[in-house]
């Protein structure tokens, strides 16, 4: 590490003009309180609709230090995530955060310390969140869920921020995946793990970028790209299914043997069981679609995002 080590702030941006005077305010607070540090910020701007971009390109003309990359269009909090560590690997460490500001500026020096202590990954774990109703229903199933089904631990209550060393960032942009779910990823890159906790704050203002739908299809991909448990699943209950069908049809050829005839099963059994065979096998034909939909959009291999302009990078 050089004396004087150059760390990167990655803020994807998505329609927040309303909190970005804040976020820079907060921001150059927070540089102003570390001289021992060369400070760099790297802006998404991921296909923004409202003045965000224009905002962003006044910032980088008037704060030194001030990289922004505009894409092509929305790719996504993932895509932008992406864009921004790619161009921030020149950096001995990258702090990733929301712009929204839920991810307070004020925390970045714990992340810093604890890096300079000799962590190469730090997580902000959240102690509290401020979600309330489906969201938080949501988050908290999420979270429940993701620990159960993953194949190794990954540390809930973390989101977006935190800090990685140039090793894992380098590391992180080496992937070449383009389902990408960076709290899992971040765990299974592996590296010295530091945490500091924290309260997520409410956004400071605007609307929740990512819609709700958004959220459900980020959480389909973390589970689905960090787990093989559905299948197993499928296969245990096949093997269940198969085993009641057995046991009930040697029921039925023992009782004719037998000559105990009782009335005849009706109706209701037949389509009872038809449906609920039926049920299972689409369901599993979903599951597999859902792993098979991913391995396709892998093998086509187009990037997580284009980049439109870059300013502030040469
Ligand atoms: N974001 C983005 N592209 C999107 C959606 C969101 O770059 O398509 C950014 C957004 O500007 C914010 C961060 O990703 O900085 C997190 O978004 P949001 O606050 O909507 O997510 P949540 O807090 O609900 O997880
Ligand atoms: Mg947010």
């Amino acid at each position: 590490m050089s004396p004087r080590p150059r760390i990167a702030i990655v803020i994807p941006v998505f329609n927040e003009e309303p909190v970005l005077p804040e976020l820079f305010r907060r921001l150059d607070a927070m540089v102003a309180t570390r001289p021992g540090e060369d400070w760099v910020t790297v802006f998404i701007n991921d296909g923004s609709r409202d003045r965000s971009g224009a905002l962003l390109a006044a910032r980088a003309g008037a704060a030194a230090g001030t990289r922004v990359l505009e894409l092509s269009r929305n790719f996504g909090h993932q895509g932008a995530l992406a864009a921004g560590l790619a161009h921030a690997a020149d950096s001995d460490a990258v702090v990733t955060m929301d712009a929204d500001l839920q991810d307070a500026p004020e925390l970045i020096p714990q992340l810093v310390d604890a890096w300079r202590g000799g962590a190469e990954v730090v997580l902000a774990v959240r102690r509290s969140r401020q979600e309330t109703g489906v969201r938080r229903l949501g988050f908290d199933a999420f979270h429940a869920c993701f620990a159960w089904l993953t194949d190794f631990p990954i540390e809930t209550n973390t989101g977006t921020f935190g800090l990685l060393d140039r090793a894992a960032v380098q590391a992180f942009n080496a992937l070449p995946e383009k389902h990408r779910f960076f709290p899992g990823l971040r765990a299974w890159l592996g590296f010295r793990h530091a945490e500091i906790l924290y309260d997520r704050q409410e956004r400071a203002a605007g609307q929740p970028a990512q819609t709700f739908r958004g959220l459900v299809r980020y959480a389909l991909d973390g589970l689905f790209s960090f787990s093989h448990l559905p299948l197993r699943l499928l296969t245990g209950a096949g093997i269940c299914i198969a085993f009641l069908g057995f046991a009930v049809g040697l029921f039925f050829i023992v009782r004719r043997l037998l000559n105990v005839e009782v009335a005849p099963t009706g109706f209701t059994t037949v389509a009872t069981l038809v449906l609920f065979l039926g049920g299972v096998q689409l369901i599993g034909i979903g599951v597999l679609g859902e792993y098979l939909g991913r391995v396709y959009d892998e093998v086509k291999r187009r990037p997580n995002y284009i980049v439109r302009r870059k300013t502030g990078i040469d």
